[in-house]
């Protein structure tokens, strides 16, 4: 028994913290398990889990990734699937594609409200990581055009302010099919605020195994409701930090959030049976 932190994101897509730096605060704050769950890419993971070897830290295989759901964006976080499978690398490799198509989009429509960025300027600050909308945020920054990182997200960024961006991600219901294939196990991340009864009712209906109890958006209500539905439905309840953040600011936010590893040992031997079974 410990203490697990299962949602933590790198340098790899839109954190501040290398995967060497994860590594190192998980190990001052004692943690006993970390998944790194990037969204769209396991580069950062493996970093880390190379980075763990010898040490007292196990770090678990872990993305968190885009689905398409009726045009909305959800993100399903996976643990415990095979790294090298390859339905899962093509997916991924999609995905990146997808990033940047959007990102183009983003930024077409940025161009119509009389902001110049550059999908140049986008890839220098994401320095070859996935894109996301945080490295558009910080051109956003850096060119005047708003005072701060929030203020990027509030009148330009946010889902709210974007209104029907397209995408070309992978449907849910196939992400979670070749999650499992690849002998993972599929996790709804941070349900609380996002969606309604009904709409986690079809998400159980697509196949999830797992749903985001503990999340740093879930205040205490919005958390006892997603745990009452996981019971209800018989998911299995993860959580972690979300953790985005690298400095010394940050920094003493690492550790705070976090479940019992027993939880980790339950979805591996649910994930080992999956595996020993698609073989
Ligand atoms: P993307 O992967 O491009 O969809 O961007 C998603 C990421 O943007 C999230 O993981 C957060 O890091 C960040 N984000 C999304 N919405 C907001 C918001 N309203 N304020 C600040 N950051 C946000
Ligand atoms: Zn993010
Ligand atoms: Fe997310
Ligand atoms: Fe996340």
């Amino acid at each position: 028994m410990g203490k697990a932190d299962l949602h933590i994101h790198t340098t790899a897509s839109d954190g501040r913290a290398t995967p060497d730096e994860i590594v190192q605060l998980a190990l001052q704050q004692n943690l006993k398990m970390i998944a790194v769950t990037d969204h769209d890419t396991i580069a950062g993971n493996l970093r880390a889990q190379k980075a763990a070897e010898g040490t007292d830290l196990e770090v678990i295989p872990g993305v968190e990734i885009t689905t398409d759901y009726d045009g909305r964006e959800v993100h399903l976080l996976a643990y415990f699937f095979d790294p090298g499978h390859q339905e899962i690398q093509k997916m991924l490799r999609g995905h990146k594609f997808a990033r940047k198509k959007r990102a183009q989009w983003i930024l077409q429509q940025l161009a119509q409200e009389g902001l110049d960025v550059t999908m140049n300027e986008v890839k220098a600050e994401a320095n070859g990581s996935n894109l996301g909308r945080p490295h558009i945020a910080a051109v956003l920054v850096d060119k005047g055009y708003v005072a701060s990182f929030k203020e990027a997200f509030i009148r330009y960024l946010s889902n709210e302010a974007l209104g029907a961006i397209p995408n070309q991600y992978v449907s849910l219901s196939n992400v979670i099919s070749v999650v499992k294939k690849a002998g993972g196990a599929a996790v709804l991340a941070h349900p609380g605020m996002m969606y309604s009864t009904e709409e986690m009712v079809q998400f159980v209906q697509e196949g999830i195994d797992g749903i985001e109890v503990l999340h740093p958006s879930h205040h205490y209500d919005l958390q006892k409701k997603v745990d009452e539905f996981a019971e209800q439905n018989q998911l299995i309840k993860t959580g972690g930090s979300d953790f985005h953040g690298s400095g010394e600011a940050y920094k003493k936010y690492f550790g705070v959030i976090t479940i019992n590893s027993n939880v980790v040992e339950r979805m591996r031997k649910m994930t080992d049976q999956r595996k020993r079974l698609s073989v």
